[in-house]
């Protein structure tokens, strides 16, 4: 049985970072969590109890070495754990923020089972702040000698930049192509900084650019410049990374209301600083005094709640059909809303908006729901209670329904696409396009950091094998 393997001198609780004072933290955008010392950072690592055969490693999608940088954090080694922890990602200092360790590596931990997992997040993010305090850089890996080949990569999201960072570290010549004014795709332009301060995500740009990444950014890739264009200019193989960033949208009575937004407009425009924006982008928004209905349950849902408190909002509610255990995002960024003063309303349907005789937004209709028979995926769908409608107050209205993936536009058929709208892609991530390669959201539809990370990694080495199968280096 796993408990046998928990050693009696482990301390059964974590400590966790120091959390910021929920009504502090309000009046700005900066990171809620604060950082470990070195000596808390060692005695929570020293609370892992080193499982022969790490379940945290296998749950982990990048499987990251965490049970040896877990023992040199322990062993008070930490430039030597940071170390360790970028042999197996592209972006750990950012993982370790915003991960939902709670689904992943701290989930799998077997000290979970009747104590506290170990703080595995939170450790990788400190293990790689204070190695950058202590170098003054992130740390330039070893990089073959150049091969002389080109690669396009199209999106500068984590996957994108992943790609290209382990292209050039196989000595490729990587250029990213990029639509908004500067790489970083969801990390700038979407997730908030009261999550990831931009900083950090400049910090990665500087070290890829460092290191020899190429940016060509303002420039969206689609029907000229296209694929085609691209490989005429000299780009042997391309990597596809446009992300999933369409919003779903319902059908409903009153969606023409002025009032009602998509969520990450909103999130961009309010979130992100004027020199990252195009015109295009909008004004922030002023919430002061105003009642903000979120609708939707996932990280995006949470990101809006929170960001509408800190625009001034006096009352915001989440309204999500399934209930608080059936969520998907993650249970840190709920708990943190909750303490932010978030109302939810769970079990509860959006059915119509009803507005005013000016044509702005006043009301949400919605009926109750309960959970009835599994789905195909296993979560107990939500059905409707008749009879049970009532309305929600609301003067602006943020609609976080998920996302359809952004393919480029292709209208020969060449790059062929799955039922759900994502590339098809072969186990080298190779799509239907002999030499074009997709990875991230647009190919798994919308999922997590880590994930695009993986494939981006993993996608430099289909790039490398089909390369070299075609013309030996
Ligand atoms: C609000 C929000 C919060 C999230 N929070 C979390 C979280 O807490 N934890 C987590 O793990 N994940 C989170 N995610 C999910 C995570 O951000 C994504 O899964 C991840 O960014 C996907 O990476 P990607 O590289 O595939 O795509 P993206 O990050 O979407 O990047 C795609 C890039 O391609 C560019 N692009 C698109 N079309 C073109 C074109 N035609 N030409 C050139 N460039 C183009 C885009 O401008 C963008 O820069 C969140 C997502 C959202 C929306
Ligand atoms: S990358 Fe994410 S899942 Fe993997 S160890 Fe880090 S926080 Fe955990």
């Amino acid at each position: 049985m796993p408990e046998k393997q928990i050693a009696p001198k482990t301390r059964p609780t974590r400590i966790n970072p120091t959390v910021r004072n929920a009504l502090e933290r309000l009046n700005d955008f900066g990171e809620i969590y604060c950082e470990y010392t070195p000596e808390q950072a060692v005695e929570e690592a020293s609370r892992c109890i080193k499982c022969k055969d790490p379940a945290c490693m296998k749950a982990c999608p990048l499987h990251n070495n965490i049970k040896e940088w877990l023992t040199l954090v322990a062993e008070g080694r930490l430039i030597e754990a940071a170390a360790s922890s970028r042999a197996t990602s592209n972006m750990p200092e950012i993982c370790g923020r915003i991960c939902p360790q709670d689904r992943l590596c701290e989930g799998a931990c077997v000290l979970g089972i009747k104590y506290d997992p170990v703080a595995i997040g939170p450790l990788e993010r400190f293990i790689n702040e204070h190695a950058f305090r202590h170098l003054g850089v992130i740390p330039a890996p070893e990089l073959a000698r150049p091969v002389g080949r080109r690669v396009a990569i199209v999106g500068a999201g984590p996957a994108g930049l992943s790609c290209a960072e382990e292209l050039v570290k196989l000595g490729y010549r990587a250029t990213v192509f990029e639509a908004r004014p500067f790489p970083g795709g969801l990390l700038l332009y979407g997730i908030p900084s009261f999550k990831l301060e931009k900083r950090v995500v400049e910090r990665r740009v500087e070290y890829l650019e460092e290191i020899g990444v190429e940016f060509a950014c303002n420039t969206k890739i689609g029907d000229d410049p296209g694929i085609d264009d691209l490989l005429a200019l000299g780009y042997e193989a391309i990597f596809i990374s446009t992300g999933a960033t369409v919003p779903k949208r319902p059908r409903m009575e009153g969606m023409d209301l002025a009032g009602i937004h998509d969520a990450l407009p909103f999130l961009i425009r309010n979130n992100v600083p004027a020199k990252y924006l195009s015109p295009s982008d909008g004004a922030k928004d002023d919430l002061r005094g105003k009642t903000v209905v979120v609708l939707g349950g996932g990280d995006t849902a949470m990101d809006s709640v929170r960001t509408a408190r800190r625009l001034g909002a006096a009352r915001v509610i989440c309204a999500y059909r399934r209930d608080e255990e059936n969520m998907p995002g993650s249970r840190r960024e709920v708990k943190a809303a909750k303490d932010e003063g978030i109302e939810f309303q769970w079990l509860t349907a959006p059915l119509a908006f009803i507005g005013d005789e000016k044509g702005l937004v006043k009301k949400v209709r919605c009926e109750r729901m309960q959970l009835g028979a599994p789905d195909g995926e296993g979560r107990r769908r939500p059905e409707a209670i008749a009879g049970s409608e009532f309305d929600l107050p609301a003067d602006f209205i943020v609609l976080a329904f998920g996302f359809d993936p952004a393919p480029l536009r292709n209208g020969d058929g060449r790059l062929r696409l799955t039922r759900w709208g994502t590339y098809e892609i072969d186990e080298n991530k190779m799509t239907s396009w002999p030499g074009i390669f997709a990875g991230g959201d647009i190919a798994r539809g919308a999922d997590l950091l880590v994930t695009a990370n993986k494939d981006g990694r993993d996608a430099a080495l289909g790039i490398d094998r089909y390369l070299r199968n075609r013309r030996p280096l």
